[in-house]
């Protein structure tokens, strides 16, 4: 048997296709997303509708982004689903979704069983659009969910996380094993609520600059930041900051990475010389 043909579609490995299988976990997903009628869910990634069939049956329309060309098409006869949905055959790395939540009228609820290959320059994409997101709910990689949730002091803990829970509350929801996916990948997964902040709680001037020094403090994390971070801050900046310069960079709050980006972001000329 063919395990890459699921319902007679042959899953092309470059657009990330593991398609679910497994009814239990397929429910526990969307009761854990809970869509309701009226709110302007959005799906990436529908493929053969495992998830986007029980999720429409409780509404009476909603929006999906599919790459891939087949899979679109098959959607757009599908028996009951077709007359509710939108569809976007298109890469969900170019989808305003600014644009798509003034269109609906309201923020968005956005969800899929992501392709692992592109998840993390898709969430960042997203993180642009918080002001226009309601709530995301994801399958990724259970490593990448497992990095999105750590805190300072853990293995896990970097600049995913620091970036993911600089616009949102990270949740983990559910773990999944492979078997739950035909092909079968070769992670293990895990399902991740993602909310945006309401209100931003350590807001910074440039985002450029947090994602310069988490970047740079996160390249050497097991150097002291006095050393990976040396030539953007002096120690007694540092001081000044209450940043203990002896931690590694995973021993450094979201809270502090802001006080230091914000820090560089309004004294541009005072840096150390560059090491
Ligand atoms: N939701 C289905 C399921 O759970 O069985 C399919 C999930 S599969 C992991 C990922 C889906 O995302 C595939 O249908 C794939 O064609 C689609 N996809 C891949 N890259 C994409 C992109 N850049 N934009 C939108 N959809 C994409």
């Amino acid at each position: 048997m063919n395990t890459r043909v699921h319902q007679g579609h042959l899953a092309r490995k470059r657009f990330g296709q593991n398609f679910l299988n497994d009814q239990f976990v397929i429910d526990s997903i969307v009761s854990a997303i809970n869509p309701l009628k009226g709110q302007a869910m959005v799906e990436i990634g529908p493929g053969l509708g495992a998830l986007t069939e029980p999720v429409g049956e409780r509404l009476d329309e909603m929006t999906v982004i599919e790459l891939d060309r087949d899979l679109a098409a098959r959607l757009q006869t599908h028996p009951f689903l077709a007359p509710k949905l939108t569809i976007y055959q298109q890469d969900a790395m170019t989808m305003d979704f600014g644009e798509l939540s003034q269109k609906i009228g309201q923020p968005l609820r956005v969800f899929g069983n992501l392709p692992y290959n592109i998840s993390t320059p898709l969430m960042f994409h997203l993180f642009s659009y918080t002001d226009a997101i309601a709530d995301m709910h994801f399958m990724l990689q259970k490593e990448v969910v497992n990095r999105l949730v750590a805190g300072p002091n853990c293995k896990a803990y970097g600049r995913l996380s620091v970036m993911a829970q600089y616009y949102c509350n990270v949740i983990p929801v559910l773990e999944v094993p492979p078997t739950a996916f035909t092909p079968a990948p070769k992670v293990d997964s895990a399902v991740v609520r993602l909310v945006p902040h309401a209100v931003i709680p350590n807001p910074v001037k440039e985002l450029r600059v947090l994602s310069r020094i988490t970047t740079e403090a996160f390249n050497k994390r097991r150097k002291t930041i006095r050393n990976s971070l040396g030539h953007l801050f002096s120690p007694e900046v540092m001081a000044e900051l209450g940043i203990d310069a002896t931690l590694r960079a995973e021993n450094i709050s979201v809270a502090q990475y802001c006080q230091l980006a914000n820090y560089l972001a309004e004294h541009p000329q005072q840096q150390p010389k560059e090491s």
